[in-house]
């Protein structure tokens, strides 16, 4: 455990630092969320959340791993579904007071309670109530994808300077101590140069959904799984891609997929001439990292699921899978942000650069040609 310890602490990156190097005791770490659960506790006082939207992540995960943190409490909810609120109220203790609707978001300003809206709608609804949340003068968290188009992006940003609050991008991912790892090699480059790379990330299959059919909406692999692989390209090699050098989208359930991708694979130059290829899918399982070196490769796979996500190396290293929910890190790690008024992990130009990507692979599908980013 001590091992595991040291190796967490060393994955977690500059904005975790600073905090999770007050590790405790041994036995806190065999808890169940690791990471988050070495937190200096007394030092901060809980922010309050309101979830904004309340369907499957909300439900299934956020509201549960908001359970297991140190710096944060589920206080508020923001809903268009009356019959929701009773249940949430009574399984969570959500006062009357902190229920709105997404047409009362403005009147949050007067609620001292509520510090943080977290955005958890359908990718196309995310810019505007981002904006309102901002507006209403809370902290933004805002799911993956970051919204539409650049533009909105950059609304999103511009909303949130304008009323000195901060913004994270719901990428939970960056929190995840093996991912953290290699994030880290980019920089300390142990195997050499990267010579070849790739992310993939989709499952099996995408059915029964109001909005990921929906063009509108966000629907389609790219959006909502492609920012995964995207995301990865970059982060692993820590190099922003300057071009599409090929994209081609395809189904294999045409009956569903008349305005979205079931699937997409992309090839992308970096400055240095590496290339990256990335696959996304929501019709076929798929998961994995890749990176090949001068001297070696290393991968995680998966390398995007909520539990499990481990690797290997070319030398026999060993990425094992760390316990716990990402979300919890990642939600405590904003949460410190806040609180400390420091940097967060993942800022929204973060979200930003890789909806520029998305779009132009969206061209580059669509046209046959190469597109600049
Ligand atoms: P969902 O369909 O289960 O829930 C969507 C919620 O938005 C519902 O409560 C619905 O009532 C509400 N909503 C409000 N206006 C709506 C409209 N016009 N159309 C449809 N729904 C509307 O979706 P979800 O899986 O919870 O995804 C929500 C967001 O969370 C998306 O941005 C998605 O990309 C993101 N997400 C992230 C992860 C992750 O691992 N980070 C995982 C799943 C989803």
């Amino acid at each position: 455990m001590h091992r595991r310890k040291f190796l967490q602490q060393a994955a977690l990156g500059a904005a975790a630092v600073s905090t999770f190097s007050f590790c405790q005791s041994a036995e806190e770490t065999q808890q169940s969320d690791a990471a988050a659960t070495s937190f200096p506790e007394k030092l901060h006082p809980k922010l309050g959340i309101a979830l904004l939207g309340l369907g499957s992540y909300s439900r299934g995960q956020i509201a549960p791993a908001l359970q297991r943190t140190r710096h944060c409490e589920l206080r508020g909810i923001v809903t268009g579904t009356p019959d929701k609120i009773p249940v949430w109220q009574q399984e969570y203790g959500i006062p009357d007071a902190n229920v709105y609707s997404y047409d009362t978001i403005g009147a949050m300003r007067d609620n001292a309670d509520l510090d943080v809206v977290y955005v958890i709608v359908p990718t196309g609804l995310h810019a505007r109530y981002a904006i309102a949340a901002a507006e209403a003068g809370k902290h933004v968290w805002c799911e993956k994808p970051m919204a539409m188009t650049v533009a909105e992006c950059q609304q999103i940003i511009d909303a949130c300077e304008a009323n000195g609050v901060k913004l994270s991008i719901g990428y939970r991912m960056q929190h995840e101590p093996n991912t953290r790892t290699l994030i880290e090699y980019a920089q300390t480059k142990p195997y050499g140069e990267i010579t070849g790379i790739r992310a993939e990330a989709g499952y099996c299959c995408l059915q029964n959904s109001t909005w990921r059919f929906d063009r509108e909406l966000g629907g389609g692999a790219l959006y909502d799984m492609g920012v995964y692989a995207i995301n990865a390209l970059r982060y692993a090699t820590g190099m922003e891609p300057v071009e599409v050098i090929s994209a081609r989208s395809s189904t294999n359930r045409p009956e569903l997929f008349t305005e979205v991708d079931e699937t997409t694979e992309f090839q992308l130059r970096f400055p240095n001439g590496l290339i990256g290829y990335g696959k996304t899918s929501v019709g076929e399982s798929t998961n994995i990292l890749r990176v090949d070196c001068e001297w070696g490769w290393y991968e995680l796979s998966p390398m995007q699921q909520y539990n499990g996500v481990g690797g290997r190396t070319s030398d026999g290293k060993v990425f094992a899978p760390i316990e716990g929910k990402q979300q919890t890190l990642q939600m405590d790690n904003d949460a410190l942000a806040i609180l400390e008024d420091r940097p967060v992990l993942v800022p929204g130009m973060e979200g930003l650069r890789d909806i520029a990507i998305v779009n132009a692979i969206r061209e580059a599908a669509r046209t046959g040609q190469s597109v600049r980013i």
